[in-house]
């Protein structure tokens, strides 16, 4: 029997979802488990729509279409966390299962500490993540670095630091070093992420670590909690599912890889946020890059941390209605609200109409107030900075002490 902390290698039993899944199926069986046996009411995954570079979020209720889940898709840079709460009531009517990234796996938890999530309701499968290509940029990278015609390719990967793809004529793989030193690979939001093995959902699963003959064909497996302990052993006692134990060199190569991908999003970090520069000149950039905005509110609509059903942005005393572009309040009224709970998840960054940069701003913020308060977003439900500033107390410090510096409040 599986417990919280076990590190296993796990492959479905049916040989569809085997040679669907990226992995040996682990995921899309385990989903399908829980809906054949009313563990969920639906399963919220991926597919492929069109072509490959078009991931599409969807709820599924019959078991038998899972199938059209299975396998990766690396070329989409959807958020399913907001979905949750814009289309699916949090959570709140209905038992749901899922497979989450790092970015949706965080986003899950800001929504749930906001009271928009249900969790108790929510099966979390977390696959581990070294990043997403934006479509549009993928296409271009294949047609201009490969030299293959976007529309020709019927696979991609992210495998051993290179892109590769499967194509009529063969197979092709760059190296991502190599291709984001050129301006392309994985979205600038993924570069700079250190959330690669979501232990905070009920399952992490992913393919650092497996090797030998199972290798390709079974996913690792650590189990993150109760819940998710409790699903993989009924699947696992139906013989739904396989699994045996990790092996140790397959747990050492696993640690490796996710410490030189916490190194590299160091690295990235740092290379990013130097160009931003800091206080007043920093401020200048900001200023600059969004006067650019149209105001579409794309940036609002899908961060999942703006959750409010009244938006202060709407307010007419606070941003002049009509005006294009609007006063930078427009995006000081985000930047407060959203700063210290920023995921970095990109979506306000990938869908702004105007290609400004705001993932970067916001997460440069997150980081700077997360080093001055500790709180990391994402990863528990432990309450956002602004959440511990109760206002009538904040307000007398501020008479008191004529100073607008809200976390002096927290110096001895
Ligand atoms: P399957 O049974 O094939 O199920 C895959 C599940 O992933 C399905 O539920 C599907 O809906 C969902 N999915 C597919 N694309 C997306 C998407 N874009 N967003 C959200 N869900 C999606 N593992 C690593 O160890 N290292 C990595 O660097 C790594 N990067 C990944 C990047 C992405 C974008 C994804 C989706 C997965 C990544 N994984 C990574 C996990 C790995 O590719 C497998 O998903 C995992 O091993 C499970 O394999 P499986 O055969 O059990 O999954
Ligand atoms: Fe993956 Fe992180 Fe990018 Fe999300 S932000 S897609 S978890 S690398
Ligand atoms: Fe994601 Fe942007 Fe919101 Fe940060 S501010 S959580 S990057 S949408
Ligand atoms: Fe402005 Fe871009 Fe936000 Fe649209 S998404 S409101 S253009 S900053």
């Amino acid at each position: 029997m599986a417990a919280k902390g076990d590190l296993l290698y796990a492959w479905s039993s049916d040989k569809k979802i085997q040679d669907k899944g990226e992995c040996g199926g682990a995921v899309t069986q385990l989903l399908k488990y829980a809906l054949e046996n009313k563990i969920v009411d639906a399963v919220f995954a991926v597919k492929k729509g069109i072509d490959l570079y078009d991931a599409q979020p969807t709820l599924i209720t019959d078991p038998k279409d899972l199938i059209n889940t299975a396998g990766s898709l690396h070329c989409g840079s959807l958020l399913l966390s907001k979905l949750f709460k814009k289309y699916l009531d949090g959570a709140n009517n209905m038992r749901i299962g899922v497979t989450l990234k790092g970015c949706d796996v965080m986003g899950m938890y800001e929504l749930a500490k906001r009271k928009q999530i249900n969790l108790d309701n929510v099966v979390m499968i977390g696959v581990n993540c070294g990043g997403t290509v934006s479509p549009i940029l993928a296409r271009k990278m294949i047609k201009d670095k490969f030299g293959v015609d976007p529309e020709k390719v019927h696979k991609e990967e992210i495998d051993k630091g290179q892109f590769i793809i499967e194509y009529e004529g063969g197979h092709k793989g760059i190296s991502m070093d190599e291709l984001e030193e050129a301006g392309y690979g994985r979205r600038s939001n993924c570069r700079r992420c250190k959330m690669k093995i979501t232990r905070q959902a009920d399952l992490a699963c992913g393919n650092w670590g497996v090797i030998g003959d199972k290798a390709g064909n079974a996913t690792f497996v650590e189990v993150c909690s109760e819940k998710g302990a409790n699903l993989l052993n009924q699947a696992v006692a139906a013989g739904a599912l396989m699994v045996e134990n990790a092996p140790e060199k397959g747990v050492e190569i696993r640690t490796k890889t996710e410490n030189a991908m916490l190194k590299l999003g160091d690295k990235w970090r740092k290379k990013d946020f130097s160009k931003l520069g800091e206080g007043n000149e920093r401020l200048k950039k900001i200023v600059e890059n969004t006067s650019r905005c149209i105001r579409c509110y794309s940036c609002i609509e899908n961060c999942p941390i703006c959750y409010c059903v009244e938006c202060s942005t709407r307010k007419p005393y606070l941003v002049k209605p009509g005006e294009v572009p609007p006063n930078f309040m427009f995006h000081l009224i985000r930047f407060t609200h959203v700063a210290d709970s920023c995921i970095n998840c990109g979506q306000c960054e990938e869908l702004c109409a105007m290609d400004i940069p705001l993932a970067l701003y916001m997460h440069a913020l997150q980081v700077d107030l997360e080093e001055m308060f500790g709180f990391k977003p994402g990863v528990d439900m432990t309450l956002p900075v602004l959440a511990l500033v109760e206002e009538p107390t904040e307000r007398k410090r501020l008479s008191d002490t004529g100073s607008d510096q809200i976390y002096d409040i927290f110096k001895k």
